[in-house]
């Protein structure tokens, strides 16, 4: 299940963080614990959401195709 809610705002600001190490963490679209030293903060119109890696890549693609 991926929560699709907000992909309507793909095309806002999206930063891919790099952690010194691995932490677990709840990706808001994917609704997953992920662990990894990989994370990005999207910032939405419902706030700052933490989302995966894989996630930020799917997000990026989305913006790139609504422009
Ligand atoms: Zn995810």
């Amino acid at each position: 299940m991926v929560n699709r809610s907000l992909d309507g705002e793909a095309s806002r600001p999206k930063f891919l963080k790099r952690l010194p190490t691995a932490m677990t963490f709840l990706c808001f679209r994917c609704e997953r614990n992920k662990t990894s030293k990989l994370q990005a903060e999207w910032h939405t119109s419902q706030g700052i959401k933490v989302i995966c890696n894989g996630c930020y890549g799917e997000l990026v693609a989305k913006a790139r195709v609504m422009k």
